[in-house]
């Protein structure tokens, strides 16, 4: 495998820009040799002042982040969306003329077949290969283009207007002498015959995150031309902290074996979405996967990883120079991070290297447990909603359910203010707001709810026992 990359998205929970530095030895050190780029509003565009997000990198930020990469052999792969996931840019007035559909429709993508959106795009693509000089690689994301919205301009004809403005893309990163990547899920769901009508070169990535398709892996095989595959490094869709690991070793595990038989499989992108959308909240992040990074590296660099216990001890006792029982660990996160608890907390307090994963770990293990532990006393007020209102919930009851309310505002506060001196040597202190909002806000807000509800309910049960 030539391109071992990893994806740094930064959409999601973003790293420090000095921190940031640090995650660039530890993907390197594990083996990997490229990074993704998603940038998003955190590059500083100048075409796009005004709109950038309040936490993103200076020019400066970037460029130290390039000469690092570039002195750990990391090949660095700007990525810039060409087609949808445009929400970042589409959602400002100033942007709004562009959209597919006219001002009034989808913040999602751009309209096609207007001449503009190509334009922005290129000037856009000119700002990142000046920031960055060096770049070999270019990606234009491209994937997931919504074939049904309804835009005068477009017509009947938007898949043909897909393919030619992403060909018009290729060619011009092309002219520059730098090779060009593509998701490939557009021309998997609409029309295989459609990848002739790219320019020669161009570099299909096959995301597949679940079970694979090999059919279709097969078929690109027998295209004989060279393509990458795209893995699901860390994932978490009901927005814990951490994601469970081993669907995602499971995943790794099926793209080992398509590298393993094909050799047209000439790069592999492990994938780490910082969220669905630029305005969906917070999901993973880059430096809470470093396991999975070492995983990835591991099957990309020595083939499909036959013995998982064996390796997963292993990277524990390298990676943080100490041993502990690191299968229970792997295998608690998100699912049972009380069981995680002891075991990162001693890695947080004593782990001769790598502290900070250790640390990370420790942060969003721990939002785990505060989460676990607000979904179970809301469940229980749920089911008993009928029996306050009708004030059937004698006083003992009220009392205790009222301490429990207490307590989760009372430990998810004190929780939060115990983890942000942590935490906020890592990320900014806006993003790492941000995520504790979306995660606690609102549920904080219901705890609130259910202490009037259930404060009347003591009180009605108070005058149920008078009238009797
Ligand atoms: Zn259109």
């Amino acid at each position: 495998m030539e391109t071992k990359t990893v994806h740094f998205d930064m959409k999601a929970m973003i790293p420090k820009p000095d921190y940031a530095l640090t995650l660039v030895d530890e993907i390197a050190d594990e083996g990997i040799n490229a990074i993704l780029v998603e940038f998003e509003d955190k590059f500083p565009f100048d075409v796009t002042a005004g709109i950038h997000h309040p936490c993103a990198w200076t020019k400066e930020e970037f460029r130290r982040f390039a000469e690092k990469c570039k002195a750990r052999n990391v090949e660095l792969i700007p990525l810039l969306q060409s087609v949808g996931h445009l929400d970042y840019l589409l959602k400002y007035p100033k942007f709004r003329e562009l959209r597919d559909g006219g001002p009034e429709g989808s913040s999602y993508q751009w309209c096609l077949a207007d001449e503009a959106s190509f334009e922005l795009w290129r000037t856009m693509a000119d700002e990142l290969l000046a920031a960055f000089p060096d770049t070999k690689i270019f990606h234009i994301g491209a994937d997931e283009c919504r074939m049904n919205v309804p835009c005068e301009r477009c017509g009947a004809n938007r898949l043909d207007l897909y393919v030619e403005r992403v060909a018009r893309c290729c060619r011009y990163i092309q002219e520059k002498g730098v090779k060009v990547l593509l998701w490939d899920d557009v021309f998997r769901k609409h029309g295989e015959e459609k990848f002739a009508q790219l320019p020669q070169g161009v570099i299909p990535c096959v995301w597949m995150y679940g079970t694979l398709d090999t059919e279709y892996i097969g078929r690109m095989a027998a295209r004989g031309l060279e393509f990458w595959g795209s893995s699901s490094i860390q994932g978490e869709r009901f927005y814990h902290a951490m994601g469970p690991q081993e669907p995602r070793m499971d995943n790794v595990d099926a793209w080992g074996e398509m590298n393993e038989r094909y050799p047209q499989i000439t790069g592999h992108i492990g994938t780490i979405w910082g969220r669905n959308q630029c305005q969906s909240p917070y999901k993973c992040n880059l430096p809470q996967s470093l396991f999975m990074v070492s995983y990835l590296a591991e099957t990309l660099n020595r083939g499909v990883i036959r013995d998982r216990e064996k390796f997963i001890r292993a990277f524990g006792e390298r990676f943080f120079g100490m041993e502990l029982d690191y299968n229970a660990l792997i295998t608690s996160f998100c699912l049972n991070p009380g069981y995680a608890e002891p075991i990162v907390t001693e890695l947080k307090d004593k782990a001769p290297r790598h502290r900070d994963i250790a640390e990370i770990w420790y942060g969003l293990n721990a939002v785990d447990q505060m989460l676990f532990y607000l979904y179970s006393g809301f469940a229980n007020n749920e089911s008993l909603l009928s029996t306050f209102l009708a004030g059937m919930a004698p006083r003992e009851m009220t009392a205790a359910w009222l301490e429990n309310v207490r307590r989760s505002r009372e430990n998810t506060e004190q929780g939060l203010a115990e983890l942000r001196p942590l935490m906020t040597k890592y990320f900014p202190e806006a993003v790492w707001e941000e995520f504790t909002d979306q995660r606690f806000r609102a549920r904080l807000e219901l705890n609130e709810y259910w202490r009037h509800v259930i404060s009347a309910a003591a009180l009605k049960w108070d005058e149920n026992l008078k009238r009797l």
